[in-house]
């Protein structure tokens, strides 16, 4: 069976946001037309077929994706996917996020983005497993530790990346280097693990000292609880917030004295989801946009919070856990009701520094202590944030569009500076 590749058509369209958000960045900056185009393109873009044999017999056929954006300031980095709404014309933007990403946390890595158009949840670990090493296979002349370096996204997770690096040494020999996010036995990164969601908290953090207020026992709307939204609630429940709400795929849960996260992440492993959690009350996904809380952070997909959405928000700050959630319409929205969107490219980028340390680790072939990597990232994070709400006070931009100036400066500096 070959599959239909438009699945596009179903969802919001978020894929503008990036060329938008940076096509201002553009204008604010004073640069031209070309100076956009050669920004936004991307350096290479791979599609690949990949032929699976189901455990039934059937024959399958899905397609693989690795969109590389820019390099000027050191090899490619980003996630990869498995998602049935994979496709191109998402990669492409989300590998320029990286890019911004990167650059604004001055890390010195290009960005990426790839995926395969798959429900990882549909398929056995066998399957898994064959279409992760065929995807190597098809792709492994341009990834690799000083060219693009993969790491873990939406539906893959420390055991993809396990096979990745197997199928990549098979061919180049030892090479842990290849990808981030692995397990901790080959390479990888105790700190890794969490880090994404810890830089959220680390934002917010920083965010509040810069507001001369505090996260202590104010309260936190989480919208998906995976790799992000899961350990964000557990940074930010230990900085003393309350979770009040947090919801997955499968459904929503709700408590006004505060989720208990740690019981929550058992019962998650557990059952497979966080309906159903003792003591709490089902919260459909609208409901849960539209709770009254201080701190409302999207940490599932692009798009989630549209024009419509954004209206009917009843928070006082919305934090971008995952890549995109908010439409640019939804964006303007919310800057006139004075409601802060702290953006993508800082509220997330703890998981590609964290990422970041683990590949400097495995080419050095000598293990970080734990306590240096949490300081790092930290010490990062911190000063991204101050670079953006220095920008954003001294000119009076949102926080996005001063991450944006700041990091769209840098990609123009190391392109022209190489290229030129
Ligand atoms: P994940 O697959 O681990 O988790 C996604 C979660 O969202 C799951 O709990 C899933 O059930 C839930 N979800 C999916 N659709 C939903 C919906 N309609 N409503 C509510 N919940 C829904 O993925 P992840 O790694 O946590 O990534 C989430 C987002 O964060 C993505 O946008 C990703 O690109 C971004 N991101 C991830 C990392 C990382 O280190 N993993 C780093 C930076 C950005």
């Amino acid at each position: 069976m070959t599959r239909s590749k438009d699945r596009s058509e179903d969802r919001p369209a978020v894929f503008d946001s990036n060329a938008r958000y940076l096509k201002d960045a553009c204008v604010r900056l004073g640069y031209d037309e070309q100076t956009f185009r050669l920004l936004s393109g991307t350096n290479r873009e791979i599609r690949v077929e990949l032929p699976l044999q189901r455990d039934n017999g059937s024959i399958e056929t899905f397609y693989g994706y690795r969109l590389q954006h820019q390099s000027a300031l050191g090899p490619y980095k980003g996630g990869l996917r498995y998602h049935p709404t994979v496709e191109a014309e998402e990669l492409r933007w989300l590998a320029c996020l990286m890019s911004l990403k990167t650059a604004l946390v001055k890390l010195p890595l290009g960005g990426a983005k790839g995926g395969i158009d798959c429900d990882p949840k549909l398929l056995s670990r066998r399957e898994l497993q064959s279409l992760t090493r065929r995807y190597v296979k098809k792709l492994h002349r341009n990834i690799g530790p000083n060219i693009d370096i993969p790491a873990p996204d939406v539906g893959t997770d420390e055991q993809v990346m396990a096979w990745i690096y197997d199928e990549y040494s098979t061919i180049y020999g030892y090479s842990p280097a290849v990808v981030t996010g692995k397990p901790i036995v080959v390479g990888g990164f105790e700190a890794r693990r969490g880090a994404t969601g810890q830089g959220v908290g680390i934002v917010m953090q920083e965010y509040a000292r810069h507001r001369a207020d505090t996260l202590e026992g104010k309260t936190a709307v989480v919208q998906g609880f995976g790799n992000v939204g899961k350990y964000a609630a557990s940074d930010l429940s230990a900085r003393g917030m309350k979770i009040i709400a947090v919801n997955d795929s499968q459904g929503g849960v709700y408590q006004a004295e505060g989720l208990k996260v740690d019981e929550l992440i058992a019962h998650k492993e557990k059952t497979g989801a966080v309906k159903g959690f003792a003591g709490s009350k089902a919260m459909d996904g609208k409901q849960l946009f539209q709770q009254a809380c201080d701190y409302l952070i999207p940490a599932a997909l692009g798009g989630a919070i549209d024009a419509e959405m954004a209206r009917k928000l009843k928070c006082r700050v919305v934090v971008e856990g995952a890549n995109n959630p908010v439409t640019p319409d939804a964006d303007e929205h919310l800057n006139s009701r004075d409601i802060d969107v702290l953006p993508d490219i800082l509220a997330n980028a703890g998981g590609v520094i964290a990422s970041y340390f683990e590949w400097v680790q495995n080419i050095q072939q000598a293990p970080w202590p734990i306590e240096k990597v949490e300081q790092e990232m930290s010490d990062r994070l911190r000063k991204a944030c101050e670079h953006v709400f220095a920008v954003s006070t001294g000119k009076g931009f949102s926080y996005r569009a001063a991450a944006y100036d700041i990091a769209t400066q840098r990609l123009k500096q190391a392109t022209w500076t190489t290229l030129f």
